[in-house]
């Protein structure tokens, strides 16, 4: 679903969140894996200053990164489009659960990797609102379409100011809202270094490109440094 799709109206809401309480019922807690695991570490050792991930997953915050930027947000937070209250999805989840106890029980629902459903009943899903003023709630995620709040962006511009590298780790760079901090790092004359199995959208710039798995290169790299 686009931003504006999900702006346009009660309607497009209450199909979004139908869709998405049948996958978050069904989708497993996901786990941090080892390329997570050594950027904590790194991070620990004052290698890594700041990490900006374009994931959703919060999985960086729970392999034990500290200082993370979530530019596109976090799945497992629900903010309110009219005042802006930030509130946690697994609260969201039990109310819905609580006013839809029987909804898609019995649906023979197909779950995607991104959690969502192929369910197009959703007409009496009942969708609640924002505890504070009653507005209408969206998961605190840019779709496509949306835009990264201006002071997160100008907080990444900061920092890649600030490094003395870029590494981007298991990105295509497809999405322009990371790949303008590799085309800043890049007209500053500050070293990037890519990790990325595939082509990536900075191929063509003057980069390094390592061509090869984030969880056993960021491994090596923190055990070489004695992070891990
Ligand atoms: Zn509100």
């Amino acid at each position: 679903m686009t931003e504006q799709e999900f702006r346009s109206g009660p309607v497009a809401r209450q199909r979004y969140w139908a869709r998405s309480h049948l996958g978050w019922q069904r989708m497993g807690e996901a786990t941090p894996n080892g390329g997570h695991r050594a950027l904590a570490a790194l991070e620990q050792a004052g290698v890594v200053d700041l990490l900006i991930t374009q994931n959703v997953d919060g999985l960086h915050g729970k392999a034990g990164s500290r200082t993370v930027v979530d530019l596109h947000g976090r799945i497992d937070e629900v903010v309110c489009l009219d005042c802006g209250q930030i509130s946690s999805r697994a609260a969201l989840h039990e109310r819905m659960s609580r006013l839809n106890p029987d909804f898609g029980a019995d649906a023979d629902v197909v779950v995607a990797p991104d959690g969502d459903v192929e369910f197009s009943d959703t007409a009496a899903f009942r969708v609640p609102a924002c505890r504070r003023c009653a507005g209408a709630l969206k998961p605190n995620v840019v779709f496509f379409g949306g835009s990264v709040a201006r002071p997160v962006v100008d907080r990444c511009f900061a920092a890649v100011d600030d490094a003395e590298a870029l590494l981007v780790a298991g990105s295509s760079l497809t999405v322009m809202s990371g790949f303008r901090f590799v085309r800043h790092a890049v007209k500053r004359s500050i070293p990037v270094l890519v990790i990325n199995r595939g082509p990536t959208r900075a191929d063509d710039l003057p980069i390094v490109k390592l061509d090869a798995g984030c969880t056993p290169t960021l491994t090596a790299v923190a055990t070489a440094l004695q992070a891990l």
